[in-house]
């Protein structure tokens, strides 16, 4: 999608950390991490958010699930982690592309402010 930046950061055109890709999915360090590990994934192709899940596109968010789980082998995540996609104004959702948060490598708090 024209415009989009993480849709620019998939395809290589804007410079990121990768982390993780496969065909339907990126990962790549958030440029202003909240814990010692914090991950941002993607799928590669644009969906604004959680409201724009629907029957056609949800496969593509189980890749990212399935991205995840190799991402904490990779990593080394055996302490734990959490997932975290922000949707909307009152989650604080900053990009309009779907994007689940890894974060780990330091306690959590539950539930978070
Ligand atoms: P959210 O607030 O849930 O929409 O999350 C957006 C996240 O993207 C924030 O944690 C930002 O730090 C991160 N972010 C924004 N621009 C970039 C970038 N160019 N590279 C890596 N992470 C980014
Ligand atoms: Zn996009």
């Amino acid at each position: 999608m024209a415009d989009c930046l993480f849709c620019k950061i998939a395809a290589g055109e804007i410079p990121s950390s990768k982390i993780y890709e496969d065909e339907s999915v990126y990962a790549f360090s958030d440029i202003n991490p909240q814990a010692p590990f914090h991950a941002i994934v993607i799928p590669k192709e644009h969906i604004a958010s959680a409201d724009d899940i629907n029957a056609q596109n949800s496969h593509l968010i189980a890749k990212v699930f399935e991205a995840i789980a190799k991402i904490a082998v990779q990593e080394n995540l055996e302490d734990g982690y959490r997932v975290v996609t922000n949707c909307g104004k009152d989650a604080g959702q900053t990009v309009g592309h779907i994007h689940f948060h890894v974060l780990a490598r330091r306690y959590l708090q539950w539930p978070p402010g």
